[in-house]
């Protein structure tokens, strides 16, 4: 077995016992691979193993991938998910490679990717980045500003608004990694009583997925735990 199927079938139990210590099926919880930095052959390991959703944080990098993957897997149909932070003269590929985006943290940015989606594509998913560990320099619309930006981005055409996302502070004790994670699900709560819909919580990393499932995340993370260290340039 090859080192990134062994990596998958590990994090897999790592979901499968969180699920079971949360009451929640196993079927709640999306994986998303997180192939940032790796070649397109490691996603095509991955999707050997039988991985079917990827996270790419880097623009070109992302785009260059999906195009190598969907050329020597043409009939393989995979979900792409971008969650790098988003400059808004970059919308346009965002748009029209990828089916969700974690990171919306502006209007302005969720307007251009509604402009900007290929309506043949279908809508495109999002997820608000929310600051939920309150430091100036992390990103994210902070949580008084949350209610008012869901309202604005679940009115856009070509969008569908899914959810939050967060990425917090790091943190090694692992009931305190929880903290942040509830705090998360209780905006998403007391959004979906305002009468928005949302699904989504994307929330939990390699080295805090147990948390975040505990807390009721419905998309984790990972990316070191299944591909390895990363290396950057
Ligand atoms: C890199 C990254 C991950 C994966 O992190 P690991 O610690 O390697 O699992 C998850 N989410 C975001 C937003 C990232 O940038």
């Amino acid at each position: 077995m090859s080192t990134i199927a062994g990596n998958l079938q590990a994090v897999e139990a790592t979901i499968q016992v969180a699920c079971e210590a949360a009451g929640r099926p196993r079927s709640t919880v999306q994986l998303l691979a997180v192939s940032k930095t790796f070649p397109a052959e490691a996603v095509l390991e991955a999707v050997a193993a039988g991985q079917r959703a990827f996270g790419e944080n880097y623009l070109q990098e992302g785009v260059d991938k999906i195009a190598a993957v969907a050329k020597a897997l043409p009939d393989t149909r995979l979900e792409w998910h971008f969650i790098g932070p988003i400059q808004s003269n970059k919308t346009r590929p965002i748009a029209a490679s990828f089916d969700w985006v974690h990171t919306v943290e502006r209007l302005k940015i969720a307007q251009r990717l509604a402009e900007q989606r290929p309506p043949e594509l279908g809508p495109l998913n999002i997820c608000l980045q929310v600051n939920i560990s309150g430091e100036a320099s992390k990103s994210g619309v902070t949580p008084d500003e949350l209610p008012e930006l869901a309202r604005q981005v679940a009115a856009l055409p070509n969008l569908r608004l899914r959810g939050l996302m967060a990425i917090p502070e790091p943190q090694i004790d692992p009931e305190l990694q929880r903290v942040p994670f509830a705090r998360l699900r209780e905006l998403a709560q007391a959004i979906v009583k305002s009468g928005i819909h949302l699904d989504t919580l994307s929330m939990g990393m390699s080295s805090d997925m147990r948390a975040a499932v505990l807390e009721g995340a419905s998309i984790v993370r990972v990316g070191s735990a299944i591909f390895g260290a990363r290396h950057y340039e």
